[in-house]
């Protein structure tokens, strides 16, 4: 019999800040506002970004944007209302295809040792749930495909009692997700809603270029969330070094938006209770009155 948790608790975990506001922020602001404990795990300090707001490409926040992005980071946290941690690693750049990646970086971490820090974190916010990116990081960047990696190890190794004994006791998340967010599917809809509506849609060119990479990981999950895509974009234009305001993702037509896809989607990768597929809940299976195995 599974002990039914008195308040549900949520952990993301994401490579670097501002990951979390273009990932998944609707549901998380969603989750919080209903009472559920959320959690966001921030790998890395995003060190090695680049300014993607020319408004703000000056060479003082060049030179400080470690620091710069503390500050974009808790301002999103008090936006979406939820809790967050550094986990202490260094950013790994995004090097070009024949460059090595930097000394020391998180990617070049050995994965045991770089999930050490989630592990006890784990143990210490006990979350039901976990959320990460698949395998591929959904973006192809190494702190991304490593925060995979990392995030997976700590889901098995937080139950393990040989593993870090003495970062407290063992904990076992109950499922662990994988994002679909910014999938092709999303943006073509949107795109195609957009022109049937007459209204210019800047994603056209991005999707003619769209890597020809497998299909998404299924659906599984498709939490509605259209209420907080406002609370969602404020959180990202609160990293405002990362996201230049009216253009990219800030771009296209909320109302539209609402209207063609009001969820964010998940893919279920592991689940220690029962839940029935498809799902509209990330705690489906774990709520009281449902019944366990
Ligand atoms: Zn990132």
């Amino acid at each position: 019999m599974f002990t039914q948790p008195s308040a549900l608790r949520l952990l993301t975990v994401h490579a670097h800040p501002d990951d979390e506001s273009s990932k998944g922020a609707a549901s998380l602001a969603r989750y919080a506002a209903e009472g559920v404990e959320v959690m966001v795990a921030t790998m890395t300090g995003g060190e090695r970004g680049s300014v993607l707001n020319p408004a703000l490409d000056r060479p003082e926040i060049r030179s400080d944007l470690a620091r710069v992005r503390r500050g974009e980071m808790a301002a999103a946290r008090e936006i979406l209302g939820v809790g967050q941690r550094f986990l202490g690693f260094t950013d790994s750049g995004l090097p070009g295809p024949d460059e090595p990646l930097p000394e020391g970086c998180f990617a070049l971490r050995p994965t045991a040792v770089a999930a050490e820090p989630l592990i006890a974190l784990i143990r210490e916010f006990r979350p039901h749930v976990v959320v990460t990116y698949d395998e591929t990081g959904g973006y192809p960047h190494p702190d991304h495909v490593m925060t995979h990696r990392v995030a997976v190890e700590a889901f098995e190794a937080a139950a393990d009692p040989h593993r870090c004994p003495e970062a407290g006791a063992p904990w076992q998340p109950a499922k662990l997700y994988y994002h679909l967010a910014l999938s092709r599917a999303w943006f073509r809809t949107i795109h195609d809603a957009m022109t049937a509506r007459g209204v210019e849609s800047a994603m056209g060119e991005l999707l003619a270029d769209w890597p020809d990479t497998p299909p998404a990981l299924a659906a599984t999950t498709r939490i509605h969330c259209a209420e907080y895509f406002a609370v969602r974009d404020a959180a990202l234009l609160a990293h405002a070094t990362q996201i230049e305001p009216g253009a990219g993702f800030m771009a296209h037509s909320r109302d539209i938006e609402r209207e063609v896809w009001p969820t964010e989607d998940y893919h279920l990768a592991r689940s220690l209770v029962e839940t029935a597929l498809p799902e509209s809940d990330l705690f489906a299976g774990l709520r009281p009155g449902e019944e366990h195995g």
